[in-house]
């Protein structure tokens, strides 16, 4: 087994063509899977698709378009955050004349023992910069 390292970086050329950046083994990811999407204008995915086991989270960076969830259509815009529970039957398109670029991050459902303002520790250190 590869022991991970403590910060792993990694850096993404902005393609408005990749259809799909992966971001678990970039930087190894252990509890979580995080994709950056790209769906051309007017285009949908080609599935709809459910979970067995994990929850995911779309959050929209930019363009518009349409999220049908169990057959109910709900517009999407920049800026927008949804949770989605496994079994929820899921599609996305793009509006016509732009693009939607999204975030999708999977993790286990109830998989998560603390939510962040539990689990960090505030250090009391000056953090110098330069
Ligand atoms: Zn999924």
């Amino acid at each position: 087994m590869t022991e991970l390292g403590k910060t792993q970086f990694t850096h993404f050329e902005t393609n408005p063509f990749a259809p799909r950046t992966v971001l678990r083994e970039a930087l190894g990811l252990t509890g979580c899977e995080i994709s950056i999407n790209v769906l051309p204008a007017g285009s949908a995915i080609p599935f709809a698709h459910t979970h067995k086991e994990n929850e995911e989270v779309y959050v929209v960076l930019a363009g518009s378009g349409f999220f049908w969830l169990d057959g109910t259509v709900s517009p999407l815009r920049a800026g927008d955050a949804v949770r989605v529970d496994p079994s929820v039957e899921r599609c996305l398109k793009a509006a016509d004349g732009e693009a939607l670029i999204y975030l999708c991050i999977q993790a286990k459902r109830n998989g998560t023992p603390q939510v962040t303002r539990e689990d960090g520790v505030v250090i009391r250190k000056e953090i110098m910069w330069s």
